[in-house]
């Protein structure tokens, strides 16, 4: 039968002599896996609609498990996600986290379209931190395991000062912050950009400024999230935990007065 649907490249595997077979997440049939022939020949006329992160309109055929592709258009290539190394690492991780962190029944129209406002968000050099962590919150909300941000996930007291606890389900108060001695004691404003991710939609996105300690507080919480509820290790997270820390670590050198900084190994 011939299918025909928009959709994202997500991943992109080498198959045979010159094919790809492609995985694309659609916002009105979830994930698709297309084996698009000879996508790796340069003369082909499908290998940049086979290329990571190209939002495009996917016409293929498909009896069992694979499709195989008849034709398509480039609807966004998001070139400048695939050129740029930091934008590719976020965006990498952002396809990634569709692909293998959330299931196939979640994987429905709101996904695709936080995918698409996350991809824009980054094509527009809005801060990629902040997207991404916003990001983070969506897939969490998506595939299930939102955190409790407003009550205590372990008595539902409101109204006291929180920690912040992967493993106990989000906000716990001061009376149950025995149940994680490794709770983690976030800023107020740590708080208020959680909650606000939590109720986004990513779309709506606007342009956030925000100080390099609070991206830290925000990329801790949720790396502890994230890697407490995923539950597998993504391919894309390692680089980009590279990339983060060499950022940091540039800023802070930066920042340091001379006197301040280390001696340089000889
Ligand atoms: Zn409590």
């Amino acid at each position: 039968m011939l299918y025909r649907m928009e959709g994202i490249v997500i991943r992109g595997t080498d198959y045979g002599e010159g094919n790809k077979i492609i995985t694309i997440l659609t916002p009105s049939h979830g994930k698709q896996g297309i084996v698009v022939k000879g996508a790796r020949k340069p003369k082909s006329r499908y290998s940049s609609l086979a290329q990571p992160f190209t939002h495009g309109d996917f016409s293929f055929y498909k009896s069992g498990q694979l499709g195989t592709l008849n034709s398509g258009e480039i609807i966004e290539s998001y070139r400048a996600l695939r050129e740029g190394l930091e934008e590719a690492a976020y965006a990498a991780y952002a396809a990634e986290l569709c692909d293998r962190g959330v299931g196939e029944e979640d994987a429905g129209g709101f996904l695709f379209h936080q995918l698409k406002a996350c991809f824009d968000a980054l094509a527009e050099g809005k801060d990629p931190q902040i997207v991404i962590r916003a990001f983070e919150m969506k897939i969490a909300g998506i595939a299930g395991y939102a955190p409790l941000l407003d009550e205590c996930a372990g008595c539902g007291r409101t109204g006291v000062p929180f920690r912040f606890s992967p493993g106990a389900g989000g906000a716990l108060c001061p009376y149950c912050r025995g149940k994680d001695p490794y709770a983690l004691d976030l800023s107020e404003t740590a708080w208020k950009l959680l909650r606000l991710f939590a109720g986004l939609d990513l779309r709506r996105l606007g342009q956030i400024n925000v100080k390099d300690a609070l991206k830290n507080e925000l990329r801790l919480a949720m790396r502890k999230w994230m890697d407490h509820h995923l539950g597998l290790k993504l391919k894309s997270q390692h680089f980009l935990d590279q990339w983060e820390r060499l950022a940091e670590r540039i800023d802070s050198d930066m920042r340091a007065p001379r006197a301040d900084r280390p001696a340089e190994p000889e």
